[in-house]
């Protein structure tokens, strides 16, 4: 059942309360009225009856029943009610409305007898002879303290009703004004009563609806008023507590939409409760449409289900490394599990931190590849030293001719092994200047590096009368470290003489473009197959490892080019057509 308002359920039990209690009082009043105008009326009758007692006595005495009914007929008539005289026999001497002969025997009616008793008593009844409700009193009527007849005076009761109802009335009327007031005053105080309460809800309602900076108004009643404040203090202590709340909720979502790692949380039935915009990227998912589905659907990653599944069946923090295939490439995830509580200390799921580590083992892979490489580029020229020198040791020394051949090897080797450790030094040299922030620039002139740069290569350019154009503006200059950038365009114009065939040409261009500076060696060489070109940076990369070796090449030239360009926030690329040629670009910020 919808429950009623207030106002509903206090003003029709006032009303209720008011109607009855109006009702009581009113018939209270009215039978206290009718018994009040009964006594009065009675004692009316027995002071008439007294009146008319001697007159009706000295006619009895004459023994002329004939007058002594005229008598009655006359005195009732005069006093508008009934006069009877009734012997001590019960037999009716004289009634002023009937015929005495044609009545009863009235010795059986309650008022003679008590009359006979000598006992003067009033007495509501019907009356047989007139066929009504009429009010008797009866008095003895006495001659030396004997009772020789009875006197008695009767009233019709409708005749006393009558009168009554008039009184009745005007209670009535009485009545309904006091209960239309009363029904007014109770809606009024009922109003009064539920006026406050009904702003109290209103003013929950707005609480419940978020707005808590509304203030419910004190009530003029003690209890109510205290109600307000304590709702007013509630409202306070749970906005305050919603703004800590948000801010702690906005701080966790700062922190995890900043984190690098992926973050995701799922409850017992493996559902996704949250995730960061990482794990968002990870998964190539949208966080909005993952939450609340569940881990199968959203991820296919049987490891990490089965990681998940683990952390979920035990209490403990977990740790376990995931392989996830994510655009035709592996990455290796370092993956944590923590367990998630309710308030209650009740797990509810779990959260679990996925940090992708390939870039770490990949630069494991680089330094293991690196140590292999640098071990097995100094092995050989080392074997081969080492091998001249034992063939000279056990007597090649002997034949000068086989002795300057073999210690020309050794010197060539020794001179690539200088050649390596240089390049090496250099790398490591750049490396190191770059990661600490140490590599000084300043203001330099494009045009000098270049033309140092070139003439640092002539003899070997000459010798294969291959020619170096030079075009750069005299004007082109940025923030540069002149020695770092001279190498790398040394290295450049070293690789593109030793790729290309004697009498070529080689280009080198300096411009700016927006807010970059470009400087491109451009070749006419053998060119490099485009699967390469990816390649060729990595250190001791080499495409033909023994025409490099013979060309003097280390392998780790365009490495360091590529680490000087970094070195200055720039890039190197190169575009290359195998027969045809190449062009390195250094792109560095002007
Ligand atoms: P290297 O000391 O062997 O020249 P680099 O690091 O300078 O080592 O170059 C790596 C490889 O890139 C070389 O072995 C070579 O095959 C290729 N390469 C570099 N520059 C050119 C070029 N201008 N033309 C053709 N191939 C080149």
């Amino acid at each position: 059942m919808k429950p009623k308002r207030l106002l509903w359920q206090l003003y029709p039990s006032y009303l209720l309360i008011t109607l009855i209690s109006l009702a009581a009082i009113g018939w209270y009043a009215s039978s206290s009225m009718q018994q009040f105008y009964y006594t009065q009326v009675a004692e009316d009758l027995k002071a008439s009856a007294r009146v008319i007692e001697e007159q009706v006595l000295a006619s009895y005495e004459t023994g002329d029943s004939v007058s002594l009914d005229e008598l009655c007929k006359m005195l009732g008539t005069a006093g508008k009610r009934r006069i009877t005289v009734i012997e001590t026999s019960g037999k009716v001497l004289a009634d002023s409305q009937e015929n005495p002969k044609q009545m009863d025997n009235h010795s059986d009616r309650p008022e003679i007898i008590e009359a006979m008793k000598n006992l003067t008593s009033s007495k509501i009844r019907f009356s047989r002879t007139l066929g009504l409700d009429m009010m008797y009193v009866a008095i003895p009527l006495k001659t030396q303290d004997r009772v020789i007849a009875i006197l008695r005076i009767a009233k019709p009761v409708s005749a006393i009703n009558e009168q009554l109802k008039s009184i009745y009335y005007k209670i009535l009327i009485g009545a309904s004004f006091v209960a239309v007031f009363a029904a007014l005053l109770s809606l009024v105080v009922s109003r009064r009563i539920s006026k406050p309460l009904e702003e109290l809800r209103k003013g929950a309602e707005l609480f419940a609806d978020g707005d808590l900076s509304h203030k419910l108004s004190a009530g003029n009643c003690q209890e109510i008023d205290a109600v307000a404040k304590a709702m007013n203090q509630m409202a306070e202590e749970i906005d305050g507590r919603i703004s800590i709340i948000s801010r702690q909720r906005n701080e966790h979502k700062a922190v995890l939409s900043s984190m690098v790692e992926a973050v995701l949380a799922v409850d017992s039935q493996q559902r996704l409760i949250t995730l960061n915009s990482s794990a968002a990227e990870m998964f190539g998912v949208k966080i909005f449409d993952a939450k609340g589905r569940t881990l199968q659907e959203i991820i296919r990653n049987p490891a990490l289900q089965h990681f998940v599944t683990n952390s979920l069946a035990g209490s403990e923090p977990i740790e376990d490394n995931i392989t996830l295939l994510k655009d035709n490439s592996e990455h290796f995830l370092q993956a944590k599990s923590s367990v998630l509580q309710d308030e209650q200390g009740q797990k509810i799921g779990i959260l679990v931190v996925l940090n992708d580590i390939t870039k770490l083992k990949q630069l494991e892979q680089v330094r293991r590849d690196f140590v292999a490489n640098v071990s097995h580029e100094l092995k050989t020229p080392i074997t081969s030293v080492k091998g001249f020198v034992e063939t000279l040791l056990e007597g090649a020394m002997k034949k000068p001719a086989e002795a300057k051949r073999f210690l020309d090897i050794i010197a060539k080797q020794t001179n690539r092994m200088d050649a390596i450790i240089d390049d090496l030094l250099a790398l490591s040299r750049i490396e190191q200047q770059a990661e600490k922030a140490e590599i000084e620039r300043e203001n330099g002139c494009i045009k000098d590096v270049l033309e140092s740069a070139i003439e640092l290569c002539r003899n070997k350019a000459q010798t294969k009368q291959i020619e170096i154009e030079l075009r750069c503006a005299d004007a082109l200059a940025t923030n540069i470290n002149m020695p770092l950038l001279e190498q790398a365009v040394v290295n450049l114009l070293d690789n593109a003489i030793k790729y290309s065939p004697a009498g070529s040409k080689v280009g080198v261009v300096a411009a700016q473009a927006d807010e970059q500076i470009s400087i491109t060696v451009t070749d006419f060489g053998c060119g490099i197959d485009k699967e390469l070109l990816a390649r060729i940076f990595e250190r001791f990369y080499v495409v033909d490892k023994a025409r490099s070796r013979k060309l003097g090449g280390t392998g780790l030239g365009l490495a360091i080019v590529k680490h000087i360009a970094g070195a200055h926030n720039g890039s190197v690329t190169v575009e290359s057509k195998p027969g045809s040629g190449s062009i390195f670009t250094i792109k560095l910020p002007a």
